[in-house]
């Protein structure tokens, strides 16, 4: 459970750092479409973070053919973080509460829709050098989200266990007690006399019987 938790935390916090400061690595060309009449996808990838913004497409999808040439410098964007897999994720799109109602902004929006959107990293604070023109993406995009939790909760797992082992075999060479370290110098018992654990194996590994 605690592994879990520390997966789950440890996926968001390399998502928001990828978010936040990795730099691009990647563009995808914009398509011939996209070039004479600003229609198409731009992709930019950076370490853990990937950006998809859609030009025009909103025009096709909701209000037909015609309508791009009205394409008033809409953007949707995708935002996805996360490393190794994309795991949380932010959608940026024009909202109307009405079906040609003006499109709403800032915090006249739906809880849901924040939320969907994420928080922009223009407006965080300026010591914290984020890139520009991001999302701090806060919902789990599935099953990237659940992949990588597992991914660190193992990670988490492995690395706790061979801590806790150097740590007996440490405190075993010394010739204390693995569970709690009390001090076994001396002492002829195959029990810990603090915590009452077995400490067979540190008096057969001084010799004693
Ligand atoms: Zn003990």
């Amino acid at each position: 459970m605690c592994a879990i938790v520390c997966g789950a935390s440890l996926t968001y916090a390399i998502a928001w750092a990828s978010a936040l400061w990795s730099p691009y690595t990647r563009r995808v060309r914009p398509t011939v479409l996209e070039k004479y009449i600003g229609i198409g996808q731009e992709h930019h990838h950076a370490f853990g973070f990937h950006v998809r913004t859609t030009r025009g497409s909103r025009g096709f999808s909701e209000m037909g053919y015609w309508h791009f040439k009205e394409w008033s410098g809409h953007y949707d964007s995708t935002f996805t973080a996360g490393w190794p897999t994309q795991a949380v994720t932010s959608d940026v799109r024009a909202y109307h509460a009405e079906p040609l109602g003006p499109a709403l902004q800032g915090l006249d929006l739906p809880v849901g829709i924040l939320l969907t959107r994420g928080y922009p990293t223009d407006r965080l604070p300026a010591f914290l050098h984020a890139q520009p023109r991001r999302r701090l993406p806060l919902i789990p995009a599935w099953p990237g989200f659940l992949v990588s939790t597992v991914f660190y909760a193992i990670l988490t797992l492995a690395l706790w266990l061979t801590a806790s082992n150097a740590r007996r075999w440490l405190r075993t060479r010394r010739d204390c007690c693995p569970s709690c370290g009390y001090s076994l110098a001396g002492l002829r018992s195959n029990s810990c006399p603090e915590c009452g654990s077995d400490t067979y194996s540190v008096n057969a590994s001084v010799g004693r019987d």
